[in-house]
């Protein structure tokens, strides 16, 4: 006899949407997650630390599945998308289509309240501490409860959408599928802050009201970015995000000691919006840091017994650290697919396998090949950024590029822009060496392992590839 049909282990955007699907499919579905039902989905003692951009798009495919709506207080500000701006500013380029600037704890508390609705259980203030594995099979998950009490539950099948510093993925059996470890050069630091500024502010290049703002700049936020995403109510979302080995090159050659708290203090005073700003710390939730994972998720994302979703397996988009929408795609599919084992009674890996292959024909299939755009542009340094934005790319080219779709260069009418330099030279081979093998990486991951017999071929194949990228465009800020 176990005790649940689903385990879902965090509240968070995943784990409450995989809670709301499961439940809504009919099955008996536990929630846990060390929050109180007051604060589900907060990830840390610094709250609900995000940028909270998120695609429309994203939001609809939720809605479409649960049937659900938002409030607008959820939703938040409505912007056009997100914008990215060359180092020297003079070049833009867009991402994503419309969205929202979303109200971080109220989205989510939107979730968990669905999840509830649809019948699930919630366990709280319960710190999960483990996976209970039994012949190699995923039984349920163990942990200490609001009393410090040790305590096991089982479950036919467990979620894990305990985020990006997952116990439960870190702590499965020696496996090929799921990387136990996220690593170093893979993960960007991130901090963030909620401010009050001046609303009247005008210059697009620093605030824009109708879209979130992207700032390039390796010297800034070696190997990231930094952000400005506008907020209701006159606030902003502020922040930055750095690859600690970008920051330790750029640190050395200037003889600096910057760390992130430094680099958004010092992005901060750069942007003239912020001559005078006030910190909204409602629910606590006004300065924060945590990480994103800028890999391709993992390769394969379930075990038996066991399904990952969201930032336990480093979903978000490697180009953009979008999380919030590969979490919740992650959570609608982890639901189904576990509902659908109950069913079948089969939660083995071949049962469960179908998850890897939804997941990547529904978002997936481009994020390896967005990996290697990321480890081309953290090879450069600005001058390289604002030259090769300008100049190798049209903009309809690049917008192709961040959708994970790979454009026909047309490289016989830059080739004569080319010679301007040795840098810029490098820069243009490494691009078309680039975008060559994302487009090899996309036909790989649209023939995605059927069973997984064929998965260590592919794996192979995927980590070759990485590392070739990374071998031969190390990040090289500045
Ligand atoms: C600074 C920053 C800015 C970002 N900006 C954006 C953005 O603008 N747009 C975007 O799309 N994405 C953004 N992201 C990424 C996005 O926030 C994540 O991808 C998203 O939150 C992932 O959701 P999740 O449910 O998988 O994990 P989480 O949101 O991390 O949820 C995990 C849940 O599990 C709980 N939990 C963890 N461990 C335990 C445990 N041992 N026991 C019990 N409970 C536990 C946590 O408390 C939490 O409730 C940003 C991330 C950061 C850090």
């Amino acid at each position: 006899m176990v005790d649940y049909d689903v385990i879902v282990a965090g509240a968070g955007v995943s784990g409450s949407t995989a809670a709301a699907m499961a439940g809504k499919l009919g099955k008996r579905v536990l929630l846990i997650d060390r929050n109180s039902a007051q604060e589900p989905g907060k990830k840390t003692v610094w709250g609900w630390v995000c940028g909270d951009a998120v695609a429309r798009s994203h939001i609809t495919y939720v809605q479409k599945n649960l049937g659900n709506t938002f409030s607008d207080a959820a939703l938040g500000l409505k912007v056009d998308g997100v914008v990215a701006l060359s180092p020297d500013l003079g070049y833009k380029l867009p991402f994503d289509g419309e969205g929202y600037s979303l109200e971080r704890p109220l989205f989510g508390k939107a979730l968990f309240d669905e999840a509830l609705k649809n019948g699930a259980e919630f366990k709280g203030k319960f710190s999960v501490e483990g996976p209970i594995v039994e012949d190699n099979k995923v039984k349920g998950v163990y942990g200490k409860n609001e009393k410090g009490e040790e305590e096991k539950i089982t479950g036919k099948v467990t979620i894990d959408a305990l985020g990006i510093a997952s116990l439960l993925r870190r702590k499965l059996p020696e496996n090929q599928y799921i990387d136990k470890e996220i690593d170093y050069e893979d993960l960007e630091l991130t901090g963030r802050f909620i401010y009050h500024a001046d609303e009247s502010f005008d210059d697009p290049k620093y605030y824009d009201r109708k879209n979130a703002l992207i700032h390039l700049n390796q010297q800034m936020a070696p190997g990231g970015y930094g952000w400005v995403f506008p907020k209701t109510d006159g606030r902003v979302n502020v922040g930055l995000g750095v690859q600690h080995r970008s920051l330790e090159i750029r640190n050395k050659k200037f003889g600096a000691s910057d760390n992130l708290k430094s680099l958004i203090e010092k992005y901060v005073k750069w942007n003239p919006l912020f001559k005078s700003y006030k910190l909204d710390n409602t629910g606590k939730n006004g300065e924060g840091y945590w990480s994103v994972s800028v890999r391709r998720q993992m390769e394969g994302m379930v075990y038996p017994g066991y399904i990952g979703a969201g930032d336990s397996m480093a979903s978000a988009n490697p180009l953009s650290a979008g999380g919030i929408g590969p979490a919740l795609i992650g959570g609608i599919l982890a639901g189904r697919e576990a509902a659908t084992a109950v069913e079948t009674g089969d939660a083995s890996l071949e049962g469960l396998w179908n998850f890897n292959s939804a997941y990547v024909k529904q978002y997936g299939k481009s994020m390896a090949g967005m990996e290697l755009f990321r480890i081309f542009l953290q090879s450069m340094n600005n001058q390289d950024i604002d030259y090769g934005m300008k100049s190798f790319i049209t903009y309809e080219e690049a917008v192709e590029i961040t959708y994970g779709r790979i454009p026909e260069l047309s490289l016989t009418k830059k080739v004569s822009k080319v010679v301007k330099g040795m840098g810029a030279l490098r820069t243009f081979k490494d691009l078309v060496w680039t975008t060559q093998k994302m487009k090899e990486f996309n036909n790989l991951y649209a023939d995605y392992p059927k069973s997984p017999k064929e998965f260590p071929e592919f794996k192979k194949k995927v980590v070759s590839m990485v590392n070739e990228a990374k071998a031969r465009m190390p990040s090289s800020p500045v």
